[in-house]
């Protein structure tokens, strides 16, 4: 099955204090579908002062948001959830068209995922009790939660929808008003959920701001007006993002970039078809949506015992990847998400080339047909090299996997642990003391074993060294959005 490009309006606003607005100095700017690098539609390329309007409605709406019972919060979070829902295909082809995602992936995890995470919140912000204790027989000692007051959420373009639906309902949840920015190169699905959601809300406590990351980002995250930054980005980005909010001494949580490694044990070639196969798709699709996913497997780890055959069986599988139209259901990988992403893949794959990494397969660009040869295509890649090459250290974020092998358990944690990441990982093992012992030694906040790439909202989702701290998803999260009082009442 085929869908087509949805219908867009010729431009768009910021939405502030309820309604769109257009940007105060009126400057837009062109967002393009990578899928063709046709125009989508413009959006604002906001400045300071507009990110102050919209700050200033949230500052206006926080008092009366934050002082909403949980159960008004929780029935506002699952009317969202109902929306998207009743809209899901429509959210789908949006992100396709604006990130190039294959409409396989929005249609079953992009917009699905992000349903779940409203109704998740909307759940455990009733779900929660408060906690009373006696201190002595006339005081009580008690302990409430309280919204930090205006939040400021700044997202990015690989996962447009989910990554807004994983920042907005727990700040929400709590009781915060928020002022998030999209990523300049995916504005399309935030606008559309303001849309529909337009009245859900009182003013102000939703406000989305357009615009590019030095002149809409950097004064988001340094006001004074603003009591936390949640960010989620690259680590250089982080990195400034901390100083900005730093002169307010603003908390801020951080979720950061990734190299993850993905380990094959010998025992993989022991097991039943089943699991081989498996294991094989675990190598290669988890890798190669896009490889624009933070938590990318983006280093492939392989035994000695067992590396001639499952590679030669991981090559045999990417080189029957269907990478064609995103908007064709049985596509499997679409189109980088930009140009700039585009060449910057491409430069990492002349950087490998030349520091003598060697192609299995892939490493160049994929010239489709008609209209799509326009549009950004990076054949799935597979290099295979020794872990010190850059290719294997620096987030590449496209469709490239590298390859190396390890003798024995401690090479494999050496080699997983040898980058200054640790976000995520993926073991693949039939050996049952593999199954605790690798993951424990792994320096990573995530790590799956014999399964990769699911993000239910329920598991705390964080990285270690330079991919970032606090956490995401999980109950958790709330106080991630609030400070706790402690009241000592005596009578
Ligand atoms: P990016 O850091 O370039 O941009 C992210 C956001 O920050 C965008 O909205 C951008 O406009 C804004 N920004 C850029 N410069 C800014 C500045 N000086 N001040 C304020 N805001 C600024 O990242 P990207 O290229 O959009 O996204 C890819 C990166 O995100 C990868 O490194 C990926 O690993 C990471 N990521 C991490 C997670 C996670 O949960 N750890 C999830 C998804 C993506």
């Amino acid at each position: 099955m085929s869908y087509s490009k949805p219908q867009f309006k010729e431009k768009y606003g910021n939405f502030i204090n309820g309604k769109f607005v257009d940007p105060v100095g009126g400057a837009y700017f062109e967002n393009r579908s990578p899928v063709d690098n046709s125009l989508i539609a413009k959006y604002p390329r906001s400045q300071k002062e507009d990110v102050e309007a919209a700050l200033d409605a949230a500052n206006a709406a926080k008092d009366s948001w934050g002082n909403t019972s949980a159960a008004e919060r929780s029935t506002l979070l699952n009317k969202v959830a109902d929306i998207i829902e009743a809209n899901l295909e429509e959210f789908a082809l949006v992100e396709t068209c604006d990130n190039g995602k294959p409409i396989r992936e929005t249609l079953n995890a992009d917009i699905p995922l992000s349903v779940d995470h409203w109704h998740y919140f909307a759940a455990c912000i009733r779900a929660e009790e408060g906690s009373a204790t006696e201190l002595d027989a006339n005081t009580l000692s008690m302990n409430i939660r309280e919204p930090l007051g205006v939040v400021a959420q700044i997202i990015p373009w690989n996962f447009p929808l989910l990554m807004l639906s994983w920042k907005l309902p727990p700040a929400l949840a709590a009781g915060n008003c928020v002022v998030l920015k999209p990523a300049e190169q995916t504005p399309a699905s935030a606008t559309l959920l303001m849309e529909k959601i337009a009245d859900v809300f009182p003013p102000g406590v939703v406000n989305i701001i357009h615009g590019f990351g030095p002149e809409a980002g950097k004064p988001l995250a340094s006001s004074a007006k603003v009591n936390k930054v949640a960010f989620t980005g690259e680590t250089t980005t982080g990195q400034l993002i901390m100083q900005y909010a730093s002169k307010n001494l603003n908390p801020v949580t951080m979720e950061l970039g990734g190299k993850s490694p993905n380990i094959f044990f010998n025992s993989v070639m022991d097991a039943d078809d089943d699991y081989l196969d498996k294991a094989i798709e675990g190598a290669v699709l988890f890798a190669f949506n896009q490889g624009e996913v933070c938590t990318c497997p983006s280093r492939i780890l392989v035994q000695d015992g067992i590396y001639d055959k499952f590679m030669e069986r991981v090559v045999a599988r990417t080189n029957a990847i269907v990478q064609a139209n995103p908007y064709d259901t049985t596509t499997m990988v679409g189109a980088q998400a930009s140009n700039d992403q585009f060449e910057k893949i491409k430069s990492y794959l002349n950087i490998g080339k030349e520091e003598g990494a060697k192609v299995l397969c892939g490493g160049e660009a994929n010239k489709l047909d008609g209209d799509l040869a326009n549009g950004f295509y990076i054949k799935p890649t597979i290099l295979e090299g020794h872990n010190k090459m850059r290719v294997f250290q620096e987030e590449i974020f496209g469709p490239v996997v590298c390859v190396t092998r390890f003798s024995d358990e401690a090479e494999a944690v050496e080699i997983a642990n040898d980058t200054l990441y640790g976000l995520g990982a993926g073991v693949w093992t039939r050996d049952a003391h593999q199954l605790y012992q690798i993951p424990r030694a792994i320096k990573a906040g995530r790590v799956w074993v014999n399964c990769y790439h699911a993000y239910p909202a329920h598991a705390p989702f964080g990285g270690y060294k330079k991919s970032g701290f606090g956490r995401e998803n999980h109950q958790m999260m709330l106080n991630y959005y609030r400070q706790t009082k402690n009241m000592l009442i005596s009578y």
